[in-house]
């Protein structure tokens, strides 16, 4: 893991409220597991340390004059056993000591059997001085008390508890037990003749001033042996108490190995109060202690979030000293405050800090692995799994040894039908929003099938613009496939309701069965390959669906044998036209940019369009069909009509490879030829035949070429190019065409019209627009759809429809044209309606130029 970006981090100021709260946290764990650590001991060598070299690097200091120690070393209990400790031994002490005149003599001895010679010793312990006795209790509470005599001879008894951490260090002694108060206090309050001493806290936390050794000690037996002299404890604080080996041994900073004993704590506390200067414990257990360390924590872990990697570092090293060096210096005021917990604290809040630090990276890691993860594998508009991930369900599904082992299934490749018109008369946003409403009821109608399809629900993909394919698992027959394609046309009968308005829409389904015989037969496959490659599959589904668009949209078509030859006979066919058009690299599907550069750059020069034109002569013609004034019964115009002229297969209609050319974007190329073959030849009759200045010519405009930003400047070079009056050029777009592109047309239609040409709308009545839509369009004419005509002498109502269409047309201020015209009943109907204009075979079919002048020069009429 490369940790070195991390340390680059900037300081991360806007972190969130979650993030700082889940910091407060980590912080509280890691003081509750200093507290721990410490409740459980593990902390106490370390704290024993710190204890010990605070006092070593204190260093020692001399023990107050006052006290002086009378030791019961190791020859004065060989004595005093050799004398089966009979109290005469003590009463020799007090009468050698009374000699000297000491203040008090403090006898750290527990008198707790009476004797008979207790009446001499409470006598002694009443000469020349004050005395002090301890006492102690057993475990059961019980009190180990002198005899009564003693008790009235001494001027105060103290008790002797001491308490040993578990460190095995005593660090503090409680100051009053039973209201017996300890004995050092006893005997300082004696002493001082004070009864009380100013309020003392609860626990007396002994400053150690030097080592046992360094106190004014004289041995038992040598003070009774006469060996010393007693002015030596004049005025003094004279201690008696057991110093030998083994005897209540005291563990003290200065006295580890061998320790001191216990009364050399009751001769430091003593020391403490005469110098006062106890040390003062700072929050070193309890409550308070407890929300520092978590105060402690919590500030370190939120600490850690607003600073970089290596500033963690430096603080985690700068709080860790700057406890020690606190520590220290707060030891020099006497104040004793713990070094490890805290410590402790802040170094597994940094350890917890640095762990949520790397456990929410590797979590926004792994968020955003996600979030990539499901943007390259689902649509962002639907949330659907998109065409990589369902080529991936794809795969597993055809792979015989895969996890669904010989499984059948199919493929249905849905299409909407008439989408791009949806997004041009609505918008984009609409669309978009119409897709996202499809695509929940497919969704919908899945989740509905999860029980029919036991082993798996089907995977539903949005697989292109306004594609949707189906991978639909456990398909026993193709009759099954059928049935779920119908169910799915079904979904598509009542409409979608987007912002308020009502859209309808349907959906061309192609069907493809892994177990299709048809397709294995034609693919060539071999009798024992049970299971299609997924592409073909799906290739096959993308054929059928093209083939339920042809047969008339808003259907579904099975793959067959048929199709896929079909589908290969118009790849043929698009390979050929690319020959023919000279444009032989292949284009992109939809006229992008770069077929625009492509037909720029061919169209860039004159060369260019001499090259070009030469190309198109060798198999395009332009044919040209009159177009009949019904009042004067005269050919007052031709439209143009291309035609292909195919090496191998002779003449193709261009209902057949003009919507290849659309697709492929040729159109734009061929389009424009057709333009400029047509004027030139009008240009031509205009000059030859006698009454020709008046003849008009009809170009048809695809959609395609709506979106050709030059447009206008081509056809206005043309013009040019050919003298020709604009007036005399009429330009018919489809009506279906025209919806297509509206809202590109509308501009476009205003331009043509300013250069003074005509517009005419083609195979009118059936497309989805209204009369109404197109008032606000600037079309001269209009073009009645041949159906209409061939059924006007079948049907009423499309004799009423030819008829309703002239009146409106007119009343609009266009002229109407009726297509299609092959009877003479026809040609008279329509002269009853007023219509204007007639084109069809009753006239002429589309004729090659010769045929046509030769036609015009014969001025028929009809
Ligand atoms: P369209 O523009 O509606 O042209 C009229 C079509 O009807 C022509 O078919 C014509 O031959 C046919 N026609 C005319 N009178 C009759 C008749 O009495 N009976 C019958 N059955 N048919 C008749 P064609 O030439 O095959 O053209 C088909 C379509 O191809 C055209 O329909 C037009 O949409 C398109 N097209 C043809 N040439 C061009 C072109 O240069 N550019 C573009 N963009 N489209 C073209
Ligand atoms: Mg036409
Ligand atoms: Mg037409």
């Amino acid at each position: 893991m490369n940790w070195q970006f991390l340390g680059n981090r900037p300081h991360n100021q806007g972190e969130g409220f979650q993030n700082r709260w889940r910091r407060c946290l980590g912080g509280s764990v890691a003081a509750l597991l200093a507290i721990a650590f410490q409740s459980l001991g593990l902390l106490d060598p370390l704290e024993r340390l710190a204890y010990i070299a605070l006092f070593q690097q204190r260093g020692h200091r001399a023990w107050d004059e006052r006290i002086v120690l009378v030791a019961i070393d190791q020859a004065a209990i060989a004595e005093l056993e050799a004398n089966n400790w009979d109290r005469q031994q003590y009463v020799k002490l007090l009468e050698t000591l009374a000699l000297g005149q000491p203040q008090v003599v403090v006898l750290n001895i527990v008198l707790q059997k009476p004797t008979p010679d207790d009446p001499e010793l409470a006598q002694a312990l009443q000469k020349n001085f004050a005395s002090v006795l301890a006492v102690a209790w057993n475990q059961d509470g019980q009190i180990f008390q002198a005899a009564p005599e003693i008790r009235q001879a001494v001027a105060a008894q103290g008790h002797i508890v001491k308490q040993e951490d578990r460190d095995g260090l005593t660090r503090h002694i409680v100051p009053e037990i039973n209201a017996t108060p300890a004995l050092g206090v006893a005997a300082v309050e004696t002493y001082l003749q004070q009864s009380s001493l100013k309020k003392l806290p609860s626990s007396l936390w002994i400053n150690w001033p030097s080592s046992a050794a360094d106190l004014t000690t004289y041995s038992f037996k040598d003070v009774i042996d006469g060996r010393i002299d007693p002015a030596v404890f004049r005025h003094k604080i004279v201690l008696v108490g057991t110093t030998a080996v083994g005897f209540a041994p005291v563990q003290t900073p200065f006295d580890l190995e061998p320790p001191a004993s216990d009364i050399h704590l009751h001769a430091a506390l003593i020391d403490n109060l005469l110098q006062d200067n106890l040390l003062l414990a700072g929050t070193y257990r309890g409550a308070i202690a407890v929300l520092l360390y978590f105060l402690l924590g919590v500030g370190t872990s939120l600490a850690f979030g607003c600073i970089a990697v290596r500033s963690q570092i430096a603080l985690v090293l700068l709080l860790s000293c700057g406890w020690g060096v606190a520590v220290i210096a707060a030891f020099q005021a006497q104040i004793l405050f713990p070094l490890s917990t805290p410590i402790v604290v802040i170094l597994s809040a940094a350890a917890i800090a640095t762990l949520q630090d790397r456990l929410s990276l590797d979590a926004t890691l792994q968020q955003q692995e996600n979030l990539i993860n499901h943007q390259t594998l689902y649509d962002s508009l639907t949330g659907l799994p998109n065409r990589a991930l369902f080529m991936q369900y794809l795969k597993i599904a055809a792979d015989p040894t895969g996890l669904y082992g010989a499984m059948t299934f199919a493929v249905l490749f849905l299409d909407l039908d008439r989408f791009k018109a949806i997004n041009a008369h609505r918008g984009h946003q609409i669309g978009d929003r119409l897709l996202a409403a499809i695509a929940q009821r497919l969704q919908q109608w899945v989740a509905t099938q999860s029980n029919h399809f036991v082993d798996r629900p089907p995977i539903l993909a949005r697989f292109g613009s306004d594609e949707f394919t189906l991978l639909l698992y456990n398909i026993a027959d193709i009759d099954a496939a059928i049935a779920i394609a119908q169910e799915i046309d079904s979904l598509f009968v009542s409409s979608f309701v987007i912002d308020a308005q009502e859209i309808f829409s349907s959906v061309s389904i192609g069907i493809a069965w892994s177990h299709n015989t048809t397709a294995r037969e034609t693919l060539d496959l071999p009798a024992l390959a049970t299971f299609d490659q997924p592409e073909s599959i799906l290739r096959n589904a993308e054929i059928a669906m093209y083939q339920a668009k042809v047969q008339g949209k808003a259907r579904y078509a099975i793959f067959n044998s048929n199709l896929h030859q079909n589908a290969i006979a118009l790849l043929q066919l698009e390979t050929d036209l690319r020959q023919a058009v000279g444009q032989n690299q292949t284009f992109p599907l939809t006229s992008s940019t770069s077929v625009k550069t492509a037909i720029a750059s061919s169209t860039a020069t004159t060369f260019n369009l001499e090259h070009q034109d030469l190309l198109l002569n060798r198999e395009f013609r332009v044919y040209y069909q009159p177009i009949v004034s019904l009042t004067t019964g005269k050919i007052m115009g031709f439209e143009a009509l291309i035609r292909w002229q195919h090496p191998q297969r002779g003449l193709i209609s261009p209902v057949e490879f003009i919507p290849l050319a659309e697709e492929t974007g040729l159109i734009t190329i061929l389009g424009e030829w057709v333009l400029r073959q047509a004027c030139e030849q009008l240009a031509q009759w205009h000059q030859e035949i006698l009454y020709g200045s008046q003849l008009m010519m009809t170009v048809n405009l695809s959609p395609a070429q709506l979106k050709q930003p030059d447009l206008t400047e081509i056809i206005a070079k043309i013009l040019q190019k050919t003298q020709l009056d604009p007036s005399k050029l009429k330009l018919e777009i489809t009506e279906s065409g025209l919806m297509d592109s509206i809202d590109l047309a509308v501009s476009l239609l205003q331009r043509l019209t300013q250069l003074g040409l005509q517009l005419s709308i083609d195979d009118f009545g059936i497309g989805y627009s209204s009369l109404g839509r197109l008032q606000h369009l600037p079309f001269n004419t209009l073009k009645i759809d041949q159906s209409f005509v061939r059924w006007m002498g079948f049907e009423q109502e499309s004799l009423e429809i030819v008829q309703t269409i002239v009146t409106l047309a007119h009343n609009l201020g266009m002229n109407v044209v009726a297509e299609g015209i092959e009877a003479l009943e026809q040609l008279s109907q329509l002269r009853e309606f007023n219509c204007d204009y007639g084109q069809g075979y009753l006239f002429s079919r589309p004729v090659d130029a010769i045929a046509a002048t030769t036609l015009l020069n014969a001025d028929p009429q009809w």
